[in-house]
Parts: structure tokens; C-alpha cells; sequence
């Protein structure tokens, strides 16, 4: 790529702010090219067109330098200070060729300072102040100097204090804004976070911390799009604890839910990163097992029963024996997720049906 800085979004962004930035400036010469014509701007074509050819020099160096990725070099990689800071100038430049309608310019220089509103902490709004408000005190100087035929100077003194007065409001006024800015740019970040912590928990089993219903399905959905794009398969088990209506008969239902817990961290233990392990609903799993097929699921199913079968509890629970009946399904393409699941599902009670503690491979059908 050419401008390999260019793949960065941030430095797009800032290529458009600054070109926005340079559009205010063209609307600076041409309201400058405007007085010239009027005669209300004291030089002539020639020195007109020296000046903005070194103002634009500068002004179009902001976006090569960004387009080179150099601005990546500075603390602020936008450059809103230096940006400012020579749109500043070139302003107060101006004010000193304009006759009359210095005070058109300065209306028009407000915007400059709205430009760093988005961006500008204090410190720097209060240094662009500080160049504006010298610039324009430097140019009443030099009028005073050069001028003084045509100079009121009480008006000139009376204009250049309200120009402080505003640009100093202007100045807390736009830090205040960019701080704003600042804070709901924090308080975004911290809701996005939150937001995905909620949508982790949606999709979490609070007894279990399994994955949900909710999300195995949408696992499932992704997993049967992946398959149908060929050369990718997958298998699924329907797992349900044999006789768990037992266990809370016999021990109550918190002990019967610490055997949820148990069982499912053993199964959880056993399974592999991108497996997806799911509290279906009571007493009833489903491990969706990616990348397997009908004899990798059956090892796994295989694996499942004996530790599940093999699990010890302690104190009331001592001595409790849990078993797992589990059918077993490998996805067949084009059919639905509920259809699979439906397989899996019949394999399961067939399972249940032949004496429990066992697993049963689904038919087609
Ligand atoms: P089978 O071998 O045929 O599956 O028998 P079973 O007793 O496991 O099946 P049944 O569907 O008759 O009973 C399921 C039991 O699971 C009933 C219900 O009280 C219990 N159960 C469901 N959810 C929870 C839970 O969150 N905590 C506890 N402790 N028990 C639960
Ligand atoms: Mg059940
Ligand atoms: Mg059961």
C-alpha cells in the first residue's frame, strides 16, 4: 500500500478533520480575496498571492504529514494545537492588510476556536488565546506604527479588549466542552463493557456458570452455517442424569443442585477449549462438539459417562453414584438445528429405554 498509515480508521478520521479544518481555511482566503477586490485589503495581487501561497504551504502540510504517518510521532497525533496555532496566524496576519472589516475576520475566527472545541484541553485553549489575543495587539502596534493617519486608536484599544474578553470566555468555554467530551467518551467505553459483561451473563447458567440454552443455539445455528459451507462437520451429545428426582428426594434439592454443579464441572473439565458445554434445562446437558464427527463424539461420549459414572462426593452426598444416559448425534447437512436436536434427543431416551448409564447414536431419521 502506499500510505500504509492509511489502513489505521483513526488516521482517516484525522485526515477528514484536518481537511475540514483546511476547507475553513479556504473560506479565510476567499473572504481575503473578497476585501482585495473591494479594496478593503491593503496589498497587492502579487503580495496577496505570496502571502496565502506560504499560508497554504503550511496548511496542506498537516494532511501529507498525516498521509506519511509522521503525526504518529507527536504526544496529540491529531495536531489540533498546531493546526490552531497557524490558523491563528494567518489570521492576525490578515488583520493587519484589512481595513475597515477586521472585525468580519474576527467573527470568522470563532469558528477556528469551535474547530477546538472537540479536542482541546484548557492549557492549550488558554495558549491559542494567548497567540490570538498578542496577534491582534501585535497588529494594532504595527498599525499604530505604520498607520497612524488611520488608525482610531480608542476604538482599535476598546475592540482588541472585548476580543480578550470573548476569547478568554471562549477559551473556559470550549475546555469545558472538550472535557464533557472527554468524560462521555469514558462513560461509552465503560457502558460497552458493561454491556458485553450483561450479554455474557444472558447467555450464562447462573447455577451452573454452563452456557445457556439461549447460547448453545446460537452456537448451534453458527455451527450448522459453518457445515453447510462443506468440509466442516460437527456432532452433538444430549446428556440427562439418570434418576436425579432420586437425589432430591433423598438428599433435597440443594444437595441435588450441588450435584448439578459437580457434574458439570467434571464434564466441563473434560472437554476441549472450542467445545461448547450447555445447561439445557434441569437435569439435561448438550456438549456441542466442533470438528467431530460420529466416532470422535462417540470417544467423547465414552469419556463423559466414565468420569461422570466415577465422580466422588463428600459429606451428606458420600457415597452417591450419579450415571448419565446421552445420545449422540452428528450433524447431517441441510437438515435443522431443532431436527438434530430432535435426534439426539430420541437417541437419549433410547438410551433411558435400554437400562440408563449408556450411550445411544442417533439414526438419520
Ligand atoms: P430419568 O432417569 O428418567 O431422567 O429420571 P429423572 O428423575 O432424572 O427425570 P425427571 O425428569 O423425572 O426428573 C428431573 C428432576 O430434575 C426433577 C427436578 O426436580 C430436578 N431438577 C431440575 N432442575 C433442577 C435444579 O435446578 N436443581 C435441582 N436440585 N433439581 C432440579
Ligand atoms: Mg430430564
Ligand atoms: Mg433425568
Amino acid at each position: 500500500m502506499l500510505f500504509p498509515a492509511m489502513q489505521d480508521p483513526k488516521q482517516i478520521l484525522r485526515i477528514k478533520r484536518t481537511l475540514l479544518a483546511i476547507a475553513g481555511g479556504a473560506v479565510h482566503t476567499f473572504l481575503c480575496w473578497v476585501f482585495l477586490e473591494w479594496n478593503f485589503f491593503r496589498a497587492t495581487p502579487w503580495e496577496f498571492f505570496q502571502m496565502f501561497g506560504f499560508f497554504w504551504l503550511v496548511h496542506l502540510s498537516f494532511p501529507v504529514l498525516m498521509l506519511l504517518g509522521i503525526n504518529q510521532r507527536f504526544k496529540d497525533p491529531s495536531l489540533t494545537l498546531y493546526q490552531m496555532a497557524w490558523a491563528t496566524i494567518c489570521i492576525m496576519v490578515t488583520l493587519y492588510f484589512i481595513y475597515d472589516l477586521r472585525m468580519v475576520v474576527l467573527m470568522y475566527y470563532l469558528l477556528v476556536m469551535i474547530f477546538g472545541a472537540y479536542r482541546l484541553r484548557l492549557k492549550d485553549f488558554l495558549i491559542i488565546s494567548a497567540i490570538a489575543i498578542a496577534g491582534y495587539g501585535l497588529v494594532i502596534l504595527a498599525m499604530v506604527y505604520n498607520q497612524a493617519e488611520i488608525v482610531n486608536l480608542r476604538v482599535e484599544y476598546v475592540q482588541w479588549l472585548c476580543f480578550s474578553v470573548v476569547m478568554s470566555s471562549f477559551a473556559l468555554l470550549g475546555s469545558n466542552l472538550s472535557a464533557l467530551r472527554r468524560k462521555y467518551r469514558k462513560q461509552s467505553v465503560l457502558l460497552s463493557q458493561a454491556m458485553e459483561q450483561i450479554s455474557h451473563l444472558v447467555e450464562t447458567d447462573e447455577l451452573t456458570g454452563l452456557w445457556n440454552r439461549r447460547h448453545v443455539m446460537r452456537f448451534l445455528k453458527g455451527q450448522k452455517a459453518l457445515a453447510e459451507r462443506g468440509g466442516y462437520g460437527f456432532s452433538i451429545c444430549y446428556l440427562d442424569l439418570d434418576h436425579f428426582k432420586e437425589v432430591n428426594d433423598r438428599y433435597g434439592h440443594h444437595w441435588g443442585d450441588v450435584v448439578l454443579q459437580t457434574t458439570s464441572r467434571t464434564m466441563g473439565d473434560l472437554l476441549r477449549e472450542i467445545d461448547c458445554l450447555a445447561r439445557f434445562g434441569g437435569e439435561e446437558f448438550l456438549a456441542v462438539l466442533p470438528l467431530a464427527n460420529q466416532a470422535a463424539a462417540l470417544s467423547v461420549g465414552q469419556r463423559l459417562l466414565e468420569k461422570v459414572r466415577l465422580m466422588e462426593f463428600e459429606d451428606t452426598l458420600s457415597g452417591l453414584r450419579v450415571t448419565l444416559s446421552m445420545g449422540i448425534a452428528e450433524f447431517i447437512p441441510g437438515e435443522t438445528v431443532d431436527h438434530l436436536l430432535h435426534r439426539a434427543d430420541q437417541a437419549m431416551y433410547q438410551a433411558k429405554n435400554q437400562g440408563r448409564n449408556q450411550m445411544v447414536v442417533a439414526g438419520p431419521q
